[in-house]
C-alpha cells in the first residue's frame, strides 16, 4: 500500500510498504482523508524521534463503511494512571502516527476499536479532520473554568490558535487574539479582538488567562508578559527545541502555567454539529495522496492554512 513515512529528518511517499496488521482490539480502516498538522511538521524535523507513518487527524471507512475517525492515544486501560482515569497519560500509552504506532496517511490504519467516533452525516470530511484539533481545543475548558467575563487573549493565529480562540468565545469568555499576519487575525471573525504582535504591549499583564499556540520558543514569553498576577498560563506549544527563560516571574506573580494537549471528541463533535464552531476558514487546498510531499511543502508555508491529503 501507500503511505508517507518519516525517519526523523524526512518525509517520503512510498508505494511498497506492507499492509498493517490490526493488534489486538484493532480494526483496519480505509482511510478517505488527512489533515497535515503542525505537529507532523516537528515530527518531520526530529520532534519525539519518531519514525513510521505519519497522520493522526483523519476520516476513514470500518469494513461496514461506517464512516468515522478516532482518538489518538492506544492506552493499556489497564494499569494504575488509566484505572485512574487519566488514560490520556497511559505511560504504556502509543500515540497515533507520533509515538510507536503507525499513523493515518496511508491506504489503511489500524486503530483500537474503542477509540472510534462516528462522523454524523451533516459534518463532511474536510470538517471531520477537524475533530482531533478542535478536541484538543476543548481541552481548555476541562482544564481551567472559561466563561463571561474572562479576558481570554490566544498568543499565534495558525489553526490550532484559532481553534483556541472560538472555543474560548463560544463560551462567552472576551477573546484577544494576538498573531503577525493581519490577514490571519481576520479569518478569526468579527467577535475576537485583532492584536498584532507588536502592539501586544497595550494589554501586558491584564489577561486572565493566556494560551500559547505560538508553535515557537517565544511564544511561552510572550504569553508570561500578557497575563495578570494571579492569571494563567495555558502551554499548547510543543516544539522541537529548548526553552532559555527566567522562570522567576512565573513565581513572582504567582502565575499558574499549565500543559494541555489532547481533548475530548465528543464535545468537539457536537460543536461541529451545531455550527458553534466554523473550522471551513481554515481550510486550504487539497491534494491527492500521490502529491504527499508536495503538499508537506505547502503546509510548511508561513501563515498556511490546514492542507489535506485525500487517499480515497
Ligand atoms: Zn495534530
Ligand atoms: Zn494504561
Amino acid at each position: 500500500m501507500r503511505g508517507v513515512t518519516c525517519d526523523g529528518s524526512t518525509i517520503r511517499l512510498r508505494h511498497d510498504l506492507s499492509e498493517p496488521s490490526p493488534l489486538a482490539g484493532e480494526v483496519t480502516l480505509r482511510v478517505k482523508l488527512v489533515g497535515i498538522c503542525e505537529t507532523d511538521l516537528q515530527l518531520a524535523r526530529g520532534y519525539m524521534g519518531f519514525q513510521g507513518l505519519l497522520g493522526h487527524e483523519f476520516v476513514g471507512l470500518t469494513e461496514s463503511g461506517r464512516r468515522v475517525t478516532a482518538e489518538i492515544n492506544n492506552s493499556c486501560h489497564s494499569c494504575p494512571v488509566c484505572r485512574a482515569g487519566r488514560t490520556n497519560h497511559c505511560p504504556n500509552r502509543t500515540v497515533l502516527g507520533i509515538l510507536g504506532h503507525d499513523g493515518a496517511m496511508a491506504d489503511h490504519v489500524c486503530v483500537p476499536e474503542r477509540n472510534l467516533h462516528a462522523i454524523p452525516d451533516s459534518l463532511d470530511d474536510r470538517q471531520a479532520v477537524f475533530i482531533e484539533p478542535l478536541a484538543a481545543a476543548f481541552r481548555i475548558p476541562e482544564q481551567v473554568d472559561v466563561g463571561p467575563g474572562l479576558a481570554v487573549t490566544v498568543v499565534g493565529d495558525g489553526k490550532l490558535g484559532l481553534l483556541c480562540a472560538w472555543v474560548a468565545r463560544s463560551l462567552g469568555a472576551s477573546v484577544s487574539l494576538v498573531g503577525k499576519h493581519p490577514e490571519k487575525l481576520r479569518l478569526a471573525g468579527d467577535s475576537i479582538r485583532p492584536v498584532l504582535r507588536e502592539s501586544a504591549g497595550s494589554i501586558a499583564r491584564t489577561q486572565d488567562l493566556v494560551i500559547d499556540c505560538t508553535g515557537s520558543k517565544s511564544g511561552l514569553e510572550t504569553a508570561l508578559s500578557l497575563v495578570r498576577p494571579c492569571g494563567t498560563v495555558i502551554l499548547k506549544t510543543t516544539i522541537a527545541g529548548e526553552h532559555q527563560l527566567s522562570l522567576a516571574p512565573v513565581v513572582i506573580d504567582e502565575i499558574r502555567l499549565i500543559g494541555s494537549r489532547c481533548g475530548p471528541f465528543p464535545t468537539a463533535i457536537a460543536a461541529l454539529e451545531a455550527n458553534t464552531i466554523d473550522v471551513r476558514p481554515l481550510i486550504g487546498a487539497e491534494y491527492l495522496l500521490d502529491e504527499a510531499e508536495e503538499a508537506f511543502r505547502a503546509a510548511a508555508l508561513p501563515g498556511a492554512r490546514k492542507i489535506l491529503l485525500r487517499v480515497g
